[in-house]
This record gives structure tokens, sequence and C-alpha cells, in this order.
């Protein structure tokens, strides 16, 4: 996934649509694809809807313009950005989609819960300072950066990260943290937790979940980087077997039980091995 990266900007139908996720109305996407690169992207399936023949994470559609303009009443609607993509790529520090779309939500009256990977969030404080009711949430499933290098090789580096959610805390911004995708045995989230928790006002858990397209390529890369746990690997993910992460749920439960550290785990029992 060396390919440079292609960039097109497009004009989109509009930027909200409305979500079936729970806790959200309505989402925003404002690129299509997303330069990250993470080795185990749960948005690849995308490529299906996108008209590219690229390789996932070599190309991104930049919504530069929406034909619609009208306008929708988000009083009391919570909108989360974004469900698919990540807002924060590093297009966004040139196009500033993002930026714009917080703009004119500041007197909407919706909720804004902002999920990402990138410390970028921070060019942004000024609106997030205004906004009533948001929550920035950082996605991270490590202390090691080695690690995240390896396998989230675009997204904010693990200090930048935390440097991020630290800031925004100290700014009275409510953080959030989702520790995903944990990779079993490689995820080391005690340690994440503890780091964390002076900065953030909740923590929720998400297992590393691999579709067709993905899991030769973790795979792969435990064997190369990690051979010790390939079998381990296999059984999780190839075989489905999940007393694994019944054992997680259990520990991750107590263990934030006995920091009175507010949790959800949101691990899937079945995992999805094609699309
Ligand atoms: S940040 Fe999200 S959408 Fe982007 S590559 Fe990583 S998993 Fe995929």
């Amino acid at each position: 996934m060396n390919n440079p990266l292609k960039v097109k900007e497009i004009i989109a139908r509009g930027y909200i649509n409305p979500s079936k996720l729970p806790g959200a109305d309505y989402v925003i996407n404002p690129y299509v694809g997303c330069p990250h690169r993470c080795i185990y992207c749960y948005a690849e399936f995308m490529k299906r809807f996108s008209n590219h023949d690229e390789p996932w994470g070599t190309f991104t559609d930049v919504k530069i313009r929406s034909t619609s303009s009208r306008p929708l009443d988000l009083q009391e609607k919570n909108v989360f950005l974004s469900s698919v993509t990540d807002c924060y790529n590093p297009l966004e520090e040139k196009y500033g989609l993002t930026r714009k779309l917080l703009l004119q939500m500041r007197q909407s009256g919706a909720g804004i819960t902002i999920l990402t990977k990138s410390a970028l969030v921070l060019r942004d404080m000024d609106i997030l300072a205004q906004l009533p009711d948001v929550t920035v949430g950082f996605s991270m499933n490590t202390t090691d950066d080695a690690f995240r290098q390896d396998t989230e090789p675009a997204a904010s580096s693990v200090p930048e990260r935390f440097y991020a959610l630290k800031t925004l805390h100290e700014k009275g911004i409510r953080t959030w943290v989702h520790v995903s995708p944990i990779f079993p045995y490689l995820s080391d989230w005690k340690t994440l937790v503890e780091t964390a928790a002076p900065f953030t006002n909740r923590f929720s858990f998400e297992n590393l979940k691999l579709r067709a397209a993905s899991l030769p390529r973790v795979l792969l890369y435990i064997t190369r980087r990690h051979p010790q746990w390939r079998q381990t690997y296999e059984q999780i993910f190839r075989r489905q077997d999940m007393t694994y992460w019944r054992g997680l749920r259990k520990e991750i439960l107590a263990f934030c039980n006995e920091r009175k550290l507010a949790a959800a785990v949101h691990f899937s029992e079945k995992l999805p091995v094609r699309h």
C-alpha cells in the first residue's frame, strides 16, 4: 500500500446523512477513502461504492462542494463525524472541510461527536470551545509507537494523540478514548487506560474484526513481526474462537470497575470474515 495517494475533488449530494448507528441521528463523512492506511481498515468495504479500482488507502475523494443547500433541523440531534473514514485525515489540513462543517453547526443545537486518530483536531480548538455539546474521541490501541507505526502508518503517533487528548481535556472539552481495535496479546490496553484516565471522561473498547481483505494482510503482519502469536490469531480469526474475547471482556470490566472508570465494551460475538 505504498502507492502515491490519488486525490480527487468531487461534488457530493450532501454532507450529512441519516444514521442507524447507536447514539447518532446523522453522520458526516467529508472524505471518501482514507490515507491513514491502517492495516486492519474497517472502511475498506466502502471501495465498492466509490467507483475506484485502485487499492484502498491509495485514493481519497474530497467532497469540496455539495449540491444540497437544504438546511437540516439538527436541534437536539446527535451528529457523528466520521462514521466511515477519518474526518481529520492529512488532507483536512489543506481542505478544511471538517472545520467548515463544524463552523456551520455552531448554532445548530446538535450534539456533536468526533472520532479520530489525528492530532489535527487541535487546529479546531477555537471552534470546539464554542460548541455547547461536543465530545472528541481518539481511537487508540497501544502505547507502543512502533506497533502503531506498523499498523496505522499514516495516523498520528501515540505521543501526538496523548498530547491532543490532554490538551482538549485541559481546555474543558469532553473527551473519550475508544480503545480500538484491540489486537490480542499485542495491544497493551491496561497501560493505555491508565495513561489516558486523567484526561478523559470515558472509555469504550472494541475487538479487532477482520474482513476478507484485511484478514490475510494482518495474518501476514503477525507472521512476520509477531510469529509467536500466529497460531493464536489463526484460532481467533480463522476459526472464530470467541474464548479469548469473552475472557477479555470480563477482564476489562473488572479493571475499569476497580478504578471507577466509565467503560463500555463493544465486542462482536460474530467476527466478520467477508463482506
Ligand atoms: S483511520 Fe479508519 S478509515 Fe482510515 S485507514 Fe484507519 S481504520 Fe481505515
